[in-house]
């Protein structure tokens, strides 16, 4: 098994190269050369197994021997230890026909610990086989920065630091970044947008030099380890979900920001996994909405909505989707992608554009909408959704037909989203973890969303801090 890049100009490299060069050095993101292929019968054997042995067997297929598989195993085990629930990622029915999974069991209660969890793990035996420095450099719209501390901290031979939209990210969300005090931990709160700060992350990533000089390594999704972290719950759900009864495909319904998770569905689907529609719920930042209703892709204007996790305009991982809609030709990518930075938009054909219909259906939930299906679910069924998960479940009622099965994926618990909770007349009661953050100090210095200004203030966090 080989990686590739989405624009072509990278040697094909392993497994463990990929994890360590994050964002593709051409620019594009890294893709496996070869999608692998599960049969019916192999499909059969998984539906039996817990999370973590199914996480292992998908796993392996991409790591390919890179790692023996009692290391893996290992890994995998300790990854998925620190999550509260003994099943991981939980199903659970909220009505007929709709289920959601819960991903938000992990340390920081929303979706990203199960990539992330990994993903720090990987890191720590990464560095352990080979010493090589890990300096890892994050953007956040929320909750990435959270788990990616919480995947790395206490770790030999790591620092990290992390970007986030000062001001635009929820209490807990800043607290549980920020109250990590750690020599090795550097918060940055960035006077913009999650877009700015992924944007910066990218140019530094792009800058050969400077990634090399201080070996940066990505937490964010244009690292494959984390779709491939997340393929795992799209399986294991179907097998909760069919196991139950006789259903012929199965919707997934998927909050969706910088389109890492709705990708690994997507991946899900072509490794062979039978889903039925793919779903792509976003809120009024609804750039990916209005691509696959009218096939051009440009960002509109950027709000503040009740669902922060999901505030973004240009999603890193629709370029890996672009890649297979261009029937895996990465000049064709490398052209569009060029074309996106000059003109500010791409276009598809017709042709395109129902591929694009026939791989995924939209909606964008209003601020209102989001609201009301919170209130309406807690009524009616007693189950809290939080915001993210409740424009996922909007998307649901809109894009999925009545006698059609669908998981709407809970990206989050809504304790982290109180802002937008208490505003449905709802109270909630924290779990103890989330109580606890309100009492400590925190740690962040508060900068201009400038490259310079950012690429100066990790090199004195890279050259000066203590990796543990
Ligand atoms: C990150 C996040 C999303 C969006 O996921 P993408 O992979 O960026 O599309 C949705 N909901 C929550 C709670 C998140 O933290």
């Amino acid at each position: 098994m080989k990686y590739i890049s989405t624009r072509g100009n990278v040697e094909a490299i392993g497994f463990i190269d990929t994890v360590m060069m994050g964002l593709a050095n051409d620019g594009g993101l890294l893709i496996p050369e070869k999608i692998p292929q599960i049969p019916a019968e192999k499909l059969k054997e998984m539906s039996q197994l817990t999370y973590q042995e199914l996480a292992y067997e998908i796993i392996s297929y991409y790591v390919a021997g890179e790692i023996p598989a009692d290391e893996l195993k290992e890994l995998i085990n300790k990854s998925y230890a620190t999550f509260r629930d003994p099943e991981v990622t939980p199903v659970k029915k909220v009505k007929d026909n709709m289920y959601v999974l819960e991903l938000f069991h992990g340390p920081t209660f929303a979706f990203k610990d199960v990539a992330l969890q990994f993903l720090g793990n990987l890191y720590s035996y990464i560095f352990k086989k080979t010493g090589e420095t890990i300096n890892i450099l994050g953007a956040t719209s929320g909750d990435t920065g959270a788990s990616a501390i919480e995947g790395v901290r206490g770790k030999d031979g790591i620092r990290i630091c992390i970007l986030h939209p000062h001001g635009r990210v929820s209490k807990v969300q800043e607290l549980q970044m920020t109250t990590v005090h750690d020599e090795s931990v550097l918060n940055l709160a960035i006077k913009g947008t999650f877009d700015d700060g992924q944007r910066i992350i990218k140019e530094l990533f792009a800058d050969l030099e400077f990634k090399n000089k201080y070996s940066l390594r990505a937490i964010n999704s244009i690292n494959f380890a984390r779709i491939l972290a997340q393929t795992v719950y799209y399986f294991y759900a179907y097998f909760q979900v069919t196991k139950a009864g006789d259903i012929k495909s199965l919707n997934f319904s998927v909050p969706t920001g910088n389109f890492g998770d709705i990708f690994a569905g997507f991946l899900a689907k072509r490794m062979g996994l039978p889903i039925g529609k793919l779903i792509v719920a976003t809120n009024e930042n609804n750039i990916l909405e209005r691509f696959i209703k009218d096939g051009v892709y440009k960002p509109g204007e950027f709000r503040s909505t009740y669902s922060p996790s999901m505030d973004i305009q240009v999603a890193s991982n629709f370029e890996r989707y672009l890649y297979y809609l261009l029937d895996e030709n990465a000049k064709e990518v490398s052209a569009l992608m060029d074309q996106f930075k000059a003109e500010g938009q791409i276009v598809v054909g017709e042709t395109q554009l129902r591929q694009v219909q026939a791989d995924f259906a939209a909606h964008g939930v209003a601020g209102e909408d989001c609201l009301k299906t919170i209130s309406k679910y807690y009524n009616e069924t007693g189950y809290l959704l939080d915001p993210h998960t409740s424009c996922g479940v909007a998307a649901y009622e809109t894009c999925s037909a009545p006698e059609e099965v669908c998981v709407t994926l809970a990206t989050a618990h809504p304790a982290k989203f109180n802002e937008s909770i208490s505003l449905c007349d709802i109270e909630q009661i924290y779990p103890e973890q989330i109580n606890q953050l309100f009492e400590k100090p925190q740690y962040l210095e508060v900068v201009e969303a400038d490259n310079d200004v950012i690429a100066s203030r990790l090199e004195k966090h890279f050259n000066t801090s203590v990796a543990q």
